[in-house]
């Protein structure tokens, strides 16, 4: 049998299977970057993994109001097995949930505003793993320093920014996920710079090799964030369907798109590669398969 045909629930050994031949690590790979579906981001440097925002639960639309949710244990230990810190842009279900369930499987250190903070308290992670960052804040997280900038989210109606419940217990509802600010990360990877854009942000002269960035704002704003940042190569973030599930449930096979990130990728990556290589020619652009480690330095280099 391939071993991308292993059932997840019957493999003991599945985890280290799906990191061989799905996570496709490489020992020659001086910053490895992966995509993990939505905004989540996973970057190795020297044995030493960042994630971002990693979000692998993907709960359907309707849980998303009136039920309370829960990460998918199983699924989330089986497929992030390692992380040492774990940067979190803002509070919602997407880019939060999963979060404790990594930390429990990791001891990775984790990075977020106050809402996020009070949630992983709220949700059982341990104080001494919990940091509280602000914009301008510089962190060291181990291998990856990163400076944290502030972001714009898009308005989200029924979950518009604001405190928390005063009572919370969990499990909680979707919306009980309340954001208060969102931020972008720029990270710097063995002399590499690396932003990671998680919502609309002023354009200050932040110079950066690699941009990570949602593909769907109106073309202006690319035009300012290229001149501001100055790539020499970008790549989309959180753009597929993160409410469909990545594996399909008959086959346990992995990674199937669904109809919905199926249209994107087929009408709406190639508007955003048009602009790019329309205000900042000759910038390399990659469109990531989920899981698939690139070499970023490689990439920038060749
Ligand atoms: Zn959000």
């Amino acid at each position: 049998m391939p071993n991308h045909l292993i059932d997840i629930r019957t493999s003991f050994f599945y985890t280290e299977i799906r990191y061989r031949e799905h996570m496709d690590i490489q020992d020659n790979i001086r910053v490895g970057y992966r995509w993990l579906g939505a905004a989540g981001v996973a970057l190795r440097v020297d044995g030493q993994t960042l994630l971002i925002d990693p979000y692998i639960s993907r709960l359907p639309w309707h849980h998303m109001f009136f039920r309370c949710i829960q990460p998918n244990r199983q699924l989330v230990g089986d497929t992030i097995g390692i992380g040492n810190h774990i940067l979190v842009s803002h509070s919602h279900v997407d880019h939060l949930l999963d979060v404790p369930v990594i930390v429990d499987y990791t001891g990775a250190e984790v990075y977020g505003s106050q809402n996020t903070c009070r949630l992983l308290n709220i949700l059982g992670v341990s104080a001494s793993k919990i940091h509280l960052i602000g914009a301008g804040n510089e962190l060291s997280c181990g291998l990856f320093k990163t400076v944290v900038y502030p972001a714009r989210h898009y308005p989200i109606p029924f979950f518009m920014p604001g405190n928390l419940d005063a009572h919370l217990h969990p499990p909680l509802t979707a919306r009980q996920y309340r954001m208060d600010v969102c931020f972008s990360f720029l990270i710097e990877a063995d002399g590499m710079r690396i932003l990671v854009d998680s919502g609309r942000r002023k354009f200050q002269h932040v110079p950066a090799d690699v941009l990570i960035i949602n593909p769907f704002y109106r073309a202006g704003y690319y035009q300012k964030q290229f001149k501001a940042v100055q790539p020499k190569l970008v790549i989309p973030n959180h753009w597929d369907n993160f409410m469909a599930a990545l594996f399909d449930k008959k086959s346990q096979n992995s990674y199937s798109q669904d109809w919905v990130s199926a249209l994107i990728a087929r009408f709406l990556l190639p508007r955003f590669r048009r602009i790019v290589q329309t205000y900042s020619p000759g910038v390399k652009i990659i469109i990531p398969q989920l899981f698939r480690e690139i070499d970023l330095s490689a990439s920038i280099a060749g």
